[in-house]
């Protein structure tokens, strides 16, 4: 049945989950109209992700959804550290041992460190709570239009135009939608496959079970601060022996949560995958809580891959999030690499809608984020693999027999030399998993070596290799770097001055010359330039020092900024041309004729 009102809109969003929601928002703050379709009535019902790294909070930041986030999510002090523990019951002599706990994600002796390099904190809230939070931020701007319900089940690419037909799935009803751009946000279900993008590398490898339950554990915890508890167990057999919990809320964060997601690892082939009932039994189990109360809400399966999509565009439909790099939990990159994906492109299609930009900026889409989403993919399954590497410390064997396993891990708590040999391995071990909880460079570092920018010709610094320290730089193609300011007498970070889709010109105290550049430029243009000076008689006040110490440029140097944040352009000094300079640079990145 075809309906007889077909719709016309810039951006046909396909895909209701954490990056099409971000991308609603994002296109409508930044003046764009939008129409979302979700083929389910509703958002996800499953946990899933729920680490929200501090860039992804730092763009929640600039759109007015941080503040809710953390007030519905855990508090700093309940996600402070992760802990690996033999189990949370049992009265045995392996029972209830803690084998090692590190500070993660910001937390514990991270806290200064993370809290100077950014203005927002790290947050955590599972998806099937943060998705109805953005879809009301969503709905209630009123440029993004959401239809939950709607499936896109073909698309034809015009050339000049896409036209999308969508089918009602509770009335049956079909409709056509026809968009200049489509931002594919399905996971991967739909578009990729029809459009013939290839998602390459390994899939299939290990089946991640997560079990979403209800259990009163307040009497057995006695530690609040570990987001993630991993239990290794020798006595619980086979797979069963290790397994993790995270508390699921929805209002503590602490040993009182109602909710828990417990995690197994399975062989995609393994029979137990299907087995529902048996997970309330694995689960006490893997705790050694064999009168644990509890009630099991959902199961699902996830199969651990590790791909990344050949292509983020094809014509008008741009690829984004699950629908190009698919990959383990670990180091919480699929999520948050969505949710920048959107980022990325909701300034680049409103440059390009509003007609600041060429329709070549949208190449850079693809060339800046498919390398961070092949790092991402590749970091998180390293970090994935760095678990076995736990184990093995510990001295388990996947084959051995229970006994064999048992007296390992009696060794390792034995009052000996040996056994302080035996604990020191598995602590330097578990410390090799801060590529995973300690990621602060993965997750604020990534920068673009081309794309729509403005390379200065200075060398890469050399990444530290655990993944682990941020150095904050305006070279081009970086996030630019955060310091506490002060103005008007509002304390503000330089993150703040970003006004969303417009570019941000950052000057010193010798920066007039600068400053006046800026206005011409701009003017001539006609691309929206916010200049600021920090420093000097006028200028915006260093508060701490600390943009002095990462602006990397003179008094006399200049930083151009794009809508997203990151550096588009600098010049380490003063120029005899300036305006000429920015205009160069301004074009250069937007990819329009000079007019
Ligand atoms: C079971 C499961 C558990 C997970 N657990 C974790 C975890 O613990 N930690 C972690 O970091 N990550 C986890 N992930 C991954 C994480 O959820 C994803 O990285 C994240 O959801 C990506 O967001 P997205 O918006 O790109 O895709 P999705 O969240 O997959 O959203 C895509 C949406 O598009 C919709 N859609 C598809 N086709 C169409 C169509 N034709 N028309 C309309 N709508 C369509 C789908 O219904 C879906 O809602 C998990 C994923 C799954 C599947």
């Amino acid at each position: 049945m075809m309906a007889t009102t077909d719709i016309e809109v810039p951006v046909l969003i396909v895909g209701g989950g954490g990056c099409g929601l971000t991308a609603s928002i994002l296109l409508s703050d930044l003046g764009i109209e939008s129409l979302l379709l979700e083929r389910h009535p509703d958002t996800s019902h499953l946990p899933k992700a729920h680490y929200l790294n501090q860039r992804t909070m730092e763009i929640f930041r600039a759109h007015g959804l941080a503040d809710e986030v953390y007030e519905k999510g855990s508090p700093l002090k309940n996600m402070a550290t992760v802990s690996w523990m033999t189990s949370l019951g049992g009265t045995g002599p392996l029972d209830r041992k803690l084998i090692h706990q590190m500070d993660a994600f910001g937390g514990g002796a991270l806290e200064p460190i993370y809290m100077r390099d950014s203005p927002s904190r790290s947050g955590n809230l599972p998806q099937m709570l943060l998705e109805p939070l953005l879809r009301d931020h969503a709905e209630a701007r009123p440029q993004g239009s959401l239809r939950f319900g709607h499936e896109l089940t073909a698309l034809i690419d015009a050339g000049d135009a896409a036209t999308a037909t969508v089918v009602d799935r509770a009335s049956g009803e079909s409709y056509a939608v026809r968009t200049k751009y489509v931002i594919g946000a399905d996971g991967g279900r739909t578009l990729g496959q029809e459009l013939g993008v290839v998602m390459e590398g390994p899939t299939n490898m290990v089946d991640m079970v997560a079990v979403h339950i209800t259990a009163d554990l307040s009497d057995v915890i006695d530690d609040d601060s570990p987001l993630v508890r991993f239990y290794l167990n020798p006595d619980a057999g086979d797979w069963r022996r290790s397994g993790a919990i995270v508390p699921a809320g929805p209002i503590y964060w602490d040993r009182r949560s109602e909710d828990w997601v417990v995690y197994f690892g399975l062989a995609p082939d393994d029979d137990a995958r299907t087995d529902e009932e048996a997970m309330a039994p694995h689960i006490r189990n893997l705790l050694k809580l064999p009168e644990l109360e509890l009630s099991v809400h959902r199961v699902s399966h996830w199969l651990i891959e590790r791909v990344v999509a050949d292509r983020y565009r094809v014509g008008r439909v741009l690829l984004a999030g699950d629908a190009v790099h698919r990959h383990p939990p670990n180091t919480g990159l699929g999520l948050n690499t969505a949710i920048q994906d959107a980022h990325n492109l909701a300034w680049k299609l409103a440059a390009v809608l509003r007609g600041e930009a060429s329709e070549d900026l949208l190449e850079s889409y693809e060339t800046e984020r498919r390398p961070v989403g092949l790092r991402n993919a590749g970091w998180a399954f390293m970090a994935f693999q760095n678990h076995a590497v736990i184990d093995a410390a510990i001295g388990l064997m996947p084959e051995a027999p229970l006994e064999v396993n048992r007296q390992t891990f009696m060794a390792m708590f034995e009052d000996s030399f040996e056994g302080a040999t035996r604990r020191q391995r598995v602590v330097e071990a578990i410390g090799t998993q801060r590529v995973e909880f300690q990621a602060h460079d993965i997750e604020l570092g990534f920068s673009y070596e081309e794309g729509a920018l403005v390379p200065d010709g200075t060398a890469k610094r050399v990444e530290t290799p655990m993944g682990c320290e941020y150095h904050p730089t305006t070279r081009p193609g970086h996030r630019m770097p955060h310091a506490w300011l002060e103005r008007n007498g509002e304390r503000l970070s330089t993150l703040d001055l970003i006004t969303p889709g417009r570019f941000l010109f950052l000057t010193g105290p010798g920066g007039e010359a600068w400053e006046n550049a800026a206005a011409a430029v701009t003017e001539a243009l006609d691309v929206p330039v916010t200049a600021v000076r920090i420093g000097g008689q006028d200028g915006a006040v260093d508060l701490e020092g600390r943009w002095s110490e990462v602006r990397d440029i003179a008094d006399d140097g200049a930083v151009l900024v794009r809508p997203d944040g990151h550096v588009a352009w600098r010049s380490l000094g003063g120029h005899s041309t300036p305006a000429d300079e920015l205009c160069s640079a301004i074009t250069r990145v937007l990819r329009a004729p000079i007019a």
